[in-house]
C-alpha cells in the first residue's frame, strides 16, 4: 500500500527541513512566514502558466535532463508544476499542523452537496 496523504505531507515537510527551508519553523504563524508559503505556491502556478504561454506546457520540463541523469522518468512542464503545487500544499499543511487528509475529505464531502456549477457560476 502507498503512503497516505498525511504521510506524504510529513515526508515533504521533513525533506524541506533537511534541505534547509524551514529554519524559521519554530516561529509562530507570522504574517511574513505565511506570505512566503503563499507566494511560493503561487509561483508554481505561474510557472505552469508561463510554460503554457511559451507553448511548452507539454514539453520536457527544465529539469528533465537532470531527472534522467538521476535515473528518473522525466516530467513535462505540466506534470512538474502540478507536482510542485501539491508538494507546496503538503509542506504548508504540515508546517501549520493542518491535517490535510481530513481537510480534503471534509471539503470534498461538502463539494458533493453544492449545486451544479455552484449556482450558475461560469468558471
Ligand atoms: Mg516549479
Amino acid at each position: 500500500m502507498g503512503k497516505t496523504i498525511n504521510e506524504w505531507a510529513s515526508d515533504v515537510y521533513n525533506l524541506a527541513c533537511e534541505k534547509g527551508w524551514h529554519s524559521d519553523r519554530d516561529l509562530p504563524l507570522a504574517k511574513d512566514r505565511l506570505g512566503s508559503f503563499f507566494m511560493n505556491l503561487h509561483c508554481e502556478i505561474s510557472e505552469a502558466w508561463e510554460a503554457f504561454r511559451d507553448g511548452k506546457l507539454m514539453g520536457p520540463c527544465d529539469k528533465a535532463d537532470a531527472m534522467i541523469a538521476a535515473g528518473l522518468h522525466p516530467l513535462n512542464c505540466l506534470e512538474e508544476e502540478l507536482a510542485d503545487v501539491v508538494i507546496r500544499v503538503f509542506d504548508m499543511a504540515k508546517a501549520f499542523n493542518i491535517d490535510i487528509e481530513r481537510a480534503i475529505e471534509i471539503k470534498h464531502a461538502y463539494n458533493k452537496t453544492r449545486s451544479y456549477r455552484h449556482g450558475g457560476k461560469l468558471a
